[in-house]
């Protein structure tokens, strides 16, 4: 049977793929979730002898059944030249572990690798569906998503896109390369309140019945490019292949031989990419969830309580400074029996009292996961270890990760090779990367900062950091978090 999509707090709002993705969330604020997790179908091994636009394009195919095999060769030769390596993701062994960068593409963070593609499927989706209607992307954006999904959209007919991000909770150079974005259907907006302010607000509105037909009467309708978007987390999982071929090919592995996968999260779409690659049928032992101190998701796996009534704090890995984590509900959907009744019980709770509690027995049966964090210290200290034992610098949600896993390693004493997600370039935090490996240096200007990063990782500028530094700020409205409806409404002259 063809995969459908559904809620996952209601079986019976079930939608094609298509309209899954132009939709973005469902209507009953629940997220959309596959009927069924499709095998891989064709041989492991194979992931060994295929380009990443080969390999896309297979698995793309068992989830967006309603696509025509000419629409999604089309939409995977989006991974080309704008990555700046022809692996695409390239897999870099150092010290005892295996680093997939996944920071190649225009903007040097791995939300690049979904949406790049996304602008095609949703427009691809829209054409199929006979929709008329302007798609208007909203996004909250805790940094990195904002000003790939703006890359990804710019342009792009019948859509236009509305980027909010925390005016205090960005890197200089996240909030740079947002603010000098070209494109005339693009609109960024910073907001006073954090991430999980915008993102709540941002949800609110997808599900406002009353802006969904004032947007409708003008021709135009929401949807999302957060990896609440089944068609962004699905090129999402295209990667753990890909990166399992390259492993196969260097002999570090056997096919079917055993990894484990370490992933730094903020909104679990990456993890949970990992996981459905491995219900596919990727050999995961184990999916390891890597939290900075705002470790909500450590707490979760640990006792089963999650609880988002805590201080929120601003650390050196700002993609991952969120307390609500959205896709954890698709997880929780999976590991309460697809009971979509419980998810929806447990998702009020966390709206109206920020917590929840899952029977002790669902998180112990959840031997899938392991979930631990890392301080600000160890974070810095392992930058500076990493560069110290192999001159490898690696970015603040990398070193997360890093310290992640080495903890995995330690407890468990395992010897399963470890895969751990780079999601960043060390270019886009400069400063922090600077406090471990040049603890002295004094810089002046963004521009000091990312001289003496360059002299020390003798790796050239990409092109995402000349862009930044040297192109004209072209936004410039701060606004708090209740303005953002009519803020919406101004923008698209409603
Ligand atoms: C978004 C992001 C993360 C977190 O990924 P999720 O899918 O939200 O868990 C980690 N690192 C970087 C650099 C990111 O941009």
């Amino acid at each position: 049977m063809a995969i459908t999509y559904h809620s996952t707090r209601n079986s019976l709002l079930q939608y094609t793929a298509s309209e899954a993705i132009l939709r973005g969330i469902s209507p009953d604020g629940g997220l959309f979730v596959p009927s069924t997790i499709p095998k891989l179908s064709f041989p492991l091994e194979r992931t060994a002898q295929m380009t990443y636009q080969e390999l896309a394009f297979l698995i793309m195919k068992d989830f967006l059944p309603d696509f025509t095999d000419n629409e999604l060769q089309d939409c995977a030769s989006v991974y080309d030249t704008r990555f700046d390596d022809r692996k695409i993701t390239p897999l870099v062994y150092k010290d005892s572990i295996y680093f997939l960068e996944l920071f190649h593409g225009p903007t040097i963070a791995f939300k690049d690798m979904a949406l790049s593609i996304l602008p095609r499927l949703m427009t691809t989706a829209a054409s199929k569906n006979n929709v008329k209607n302007e798609i208007v992307i909203l996004t909250a954006t805790s940094g990195d998503t904002g000003k790939a999904a703006m890359v990804g959209f710019a342009d792009v007919p019948q859509t236009k896109i509305i980027v909010f991000y925390p005016k205090n909770g960005v890197s200089e150079i996240q909030e740079k390369q947002m603010l000098t974005q070209q494109g005339d259907n693009i609109s960024v907006v910073a907001i006073d309140g954090n991430f999980d302010d915008a993102q709540s607000k941002v949800k609110e509105m997808f599900a406002d019945k009353t802006i969904a037909d004032e947007l409708e009467a003008n021709g135009m309708q929401f949807s999302s490019a957060n990896s609440i978007n089944i068609g962004r987390l699905i090129p999402q999982i295209i990667y753990y292949f890909y990166a399992y071929g390259q492993m196969i090919q260097s002999e570090a592995i056997q096919s079917g031989d055993l990894i484990n996968v370490t992933v730094p999260t903020g909104n679990f779409g990456n993890m949970l990419a990992a996981y459905y690659a491995k219900q596919m049928g990727l050999p995961i032992h184990k999916c390891i969830v890597a939290s900075n101190e705002n470790n909500v998701l450590t707490d979760f796996f640990q006792t089963g309580t999650y609880d988002r009534n805590r201080d929120f704090t601003l650390t050196s890995s700002p993609s991952m400074d969120i307390l609500v984590s959205s896709n954890l509900e698709r997880l929780l959907y999976m590991l309460l029996g697809e009971d979509t009744q419980k998810v929806k019980k447990y998702m009020n709770e966390l709206s109206t009292e920020g917590r929840y509690q899952v029977a002790k027995q669902v998180m112990s049966e959840a031997t899938d996961f392991y979930a631990d964090f890392a301080t600000e210290k160890e974070v810095l200290e392992q930058i500076k270890k990493t560069y110290k034992d192999t001159n490898y610098i690696i970015d603040p949600h990398t070193a997360v990760a890093t310290v992640v896993a080495n903890k995995y390693q330690d407890t468990s004493g395992d010897k399963i090779p470890m895969l751990v997600a780079s999601t960043a370039s060390p270019y886009k935090f400069p400063t922090a990367v600077l406090d471990a490996i040049v603890p002295n240096f004094k810089a002046d200007s963004l521009e000091d900062s990312l001289a003496e990063l360059k002299r020390n990782s003798n790796i050239p500028y990409p092109p995402a950091i000349e862009e930044a530094l040297y192109s004209p700020v072209l936004h410039n409205t701060v606004i708090t978090t209740e303005e953002m409806p009519d803020e919406v409404k101004r923008i698209l002259g409603i």
